[in-house]
């Protein structure tokens, strides 16, 4: 629950946005209607207080025409589509980190029928062209707030040329459950090693409550499921003491959590950050345990000039082997889409 929302005019104007409006106030909170479309006092005493404020904000905008213009989002799907920016939880790694710039706030999209409207021209005859809408949030971290991710698995239910991916790191499923997804949507989570979970996703479900989730949306709709294509996002995936230990119990666990049938995905994502991110990281999570030891990583270049550090390429070749053969040895009918 966020400690503050904000509405702003043109949020409020947008049909979508009234019904997020009558949400959130069903949920006994607040509203602060800004008089103009700038969200302000935002900055705090110092970089910690500005953190702790922008986190616990709600702000509900109009996104602007940019966002119309969606951007490729290799290997995850063809394109990004964003319902909102930012994300309530605390992740000491955040993928957010260095790529949305100003003061981490959740910004939720009014517009978001307009949003997904638009991606249609996006579609490609004779092929399936997917959506990846959990790019820049959380969407089940504030789905009970929104509305937001039902409003898309709706929409891309309805469209054959299409499909909707999401990725989340809560668990409450319960309104995702009976929704028309026609199999166009599929439901991920973001699974890590327990040590990890516990030591780097604050504000997150925990590691069980995830695999239920996941287990929930996956079982057949006459087993009172949602009967949703899954996947599992093991992310980032880091060589911490005794790793292979960790990961095997959390495989195991896996399996036994989806001991049936299901149409099931996994990417796999090591630990990577940029000279950006871990500035700004380091200065959200200053006592922070995470690796951020350029010494030890493999640099690895980008066609804009830009650069991020990764694990070096022996260490890398050993994840990988291990990952794809436990992977394999336990979900043999279920294909790993990349190794990142
Ligand atoms: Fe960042 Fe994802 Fe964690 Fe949210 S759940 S804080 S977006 S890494």
């Amino acid at each position: 629950m966020p400690k503050r929302v904000v509405f702003t005019p043109d949020a409020l104007d947008e049909e979508f946005g009234q019904q997020i409006l009558s949400r959130v106030e069903a949920h006994g909170l607040e509203v602060e209607l800004l008089k103009s479309n700038r969200i302000t006092n935002l900055r705090g005493a110092d970089t910690a207080d500005t953190y702790r404020r922008a986190k616990s904000t709600l702000a509900v905008v109009k996104a602007p025409p940019s966002a119309l213009r969606l951007q490729p989002t290799p290997p995850s799907a063809d394109w990004q589509m964003n319902l909102a920016e930012g994300c309530p939880a605390h992740c000491q790694y955040c993928y957010l980190a260095g790529s949305l710039s100003g003061p981490p706030v959740v910004r939720v999209f009014a517009n978001l029928p307009q949003l997904l409207e638009n991606t249609a021209q996006y579609e490609q005859a004779g092929r399936l062209t997917s959506f990846e809408v959990s790019c820049y949030t959380d969407v089940l971290g504030i789905e009970h707030l929104t509305g937001s991710l039902a409003e898309c698995i709706r929409y891309y239910g309805q469209r054959e040329g299409a499909r909707l991916r999401f990725v989340s790191k809560y668990d409450h499923v319960d309104s995702l459950l009976s929704l028309p997804h026609q199999g166009h949507t599929r439901a991920r989570f973001s699974l890590n090693a327990e040590p990890i979970v516990r030591r780097l996703e604050a504000g997150t479900a925990s590691l069980e409550a995830r695999l239920q989730a996941l287990r929930r949306l996956a079982l057949p709709v006459t087993e009172g499921g949602g009967g949703y294509p899954v996947g599992v996002v093991l992310a980032p995936i880091m060589p911490i003491p005794d790793w292979q230990q960790h990961y095997t119990h959390l495989l195991d666990r896996l399996a036994a959590t989806l001991n049936f049938d299901c149409d099931l995905t996994v990417e796999f994502i090591s630990h990577r950050f940029t000279p950006g991110s871990k500035d700004v990281l380091l200065q959200w999570y200053p006592n922070t345990s995470l690796d951020f030891d350029e010494a030890t990583r493999a640099v690895k270049r980008n066609k804009f000039g830009g650069h991020k550090y990764v694990y070096q390429p022996d260490d890398m070749r050993t994840l990988k082997e291990w990952f794809y053969q436990e992977w394999q040895r336990r979900f043999p009918h279920a294909p790993i889409k990349y190794w990142t």
